[in-house]
């Protein structure tokens, strides 16, 4: 019997996103190609600047200018995201992918109670005031928020409650994707782990896809199915998150983990790379992390790497395995 692979939900293919400046284009996302399955919650890391964010910014067309796509397709269950109109736009953004940005939890409105704010959301598409209470409550309670808490307004409540209260909108229009960007960067190591746990929980119960940006490897690593690497606007290695955990193959993504202390007793001391990542007005040549890479040889600084499988779902663009 022949079995088929699942049709991807969103198919980023050969992306291009260049930001016209006065000094010339700057390429953030440089041919990029990406899948995001159903149902899989996708890690994305790299430093800051790599063309994480950019590339989900991309995906849901809300680049700011002077930001433009300049080649390539995104395709969500068929749809050609970058012909989409208007209309399509409104229902693609929050029914079918919703966000939830760096700072959402200090972009809830301060004057009208947390359950309004959900309740707002719904009602805005189309659910009645009698549901849009119910599901509101319903929402909060998802996240860990209890019912006591749906009159509170935000500034009553801590900053992991806050973000919690960010995810419930994003889960409101029951999306088949949700992006999470540093959902929390700006928590404590606790709350963030709580938080973390309570996506993948959410995301196992209800079956969306879930984009996970972080610059945290190691956080990524323990929730994720898979893991895609940026460094300096391009893919280095997209992988399983168990292969990449025990065996990265792309010296970058080795330096990522070897970047984060070890949590057994007598492990590595953290290593941080050197260096820094190249701008990307005038990148270097050949590999991009040549500059910085304890392995580089030869071809390093004159050739671009392509990508090259190496296992099932697993592809890195390095020299060493091509
Ligand atoms: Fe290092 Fe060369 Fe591989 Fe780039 S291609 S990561 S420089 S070994």
């Amino acid at each position: 019997m022949v079995t088929r692979n699942p049709e991807p939900l969103l198919a980023v293919r050969n992306l291009s996103v260049e930001y016209v400046t006065d000094r010339g284009p700057v390429l953030a996302i440089d041919n990029v190609s990406l899948n995001v399955m159903p149902g899989e919650i996708l890690g994305i890391a790299g430093e800051s600047g790599s063309g994480k964010t950019t590339l989900a910014e991309a995906v849901l067309r809300i680049l700011p200018p002077p930001a433009v796509i300049t080649g390539g397709e995104i395709v969500l269950e068929g749809s050609d995201v970058l012909a989409m109109d208007d209309a399509e736009l409104r229902e693609l953004r929050w029914q079918r992918i919703s966000m939830v940005f760096q700072s959402a939890m200090d972009a809830l409105n301060p004057v009208i109670t947390i359950g309004e704010q959900i309740a707002d959301t719904l009602l805005a598409h189309g659910v009645g005031a009698e549901d849009a209470r119910e599901r509101a409550v319903e929402l909060l309670e998802m996240v860990g928020i209890p019912p006591s808490r749906v009159s509170a307004y935000a500034h009553q409540l801590s900053g992991g409650m806050r973000q919690r209260v960010g995810i419930a909108l994003a889960l409101a229009l029951q999306p088949s994707l949700v992006i999470l960007d540093e959902p929390t960067t700006a928590l404590d190591v606790i709350v963030e782990s709580q938080i973390l746990s309570r996506i993948r929980d959410l995301q196992r119960s209800l079956g969306f896809a879930v984009i996970l940006i972080t610059h945290d490897l190691a956080r990524m690593l323990q929730v994720s199915d898979r893991v895609a690497i940026f460094y300096a606007a391009r893919l280095a290695e997209v992988g399983p998150a168990d292969e990449i955990r025990r065996a990265p193959r792309h010296p970058y993504t080795e330096g990522l983990l070897n970047a984060f202390p070890s949590v057994r007793p007598g492990g590595k001391e953290p290593a941080s790379i050197p260096g820094l990542p190249p701008s990307l007005l005038r990148p270097p040549p050949g590999c991009r992390f040549h500059p910085r890479c304890p392995r580089a040889f030869d071809p390093c600084s004159k050739q671009t790497p392509g990508p090259t499988k190496i296992g099932p779902g697993h592809v890195v663009r390095c020299h060493l395995v091509g």
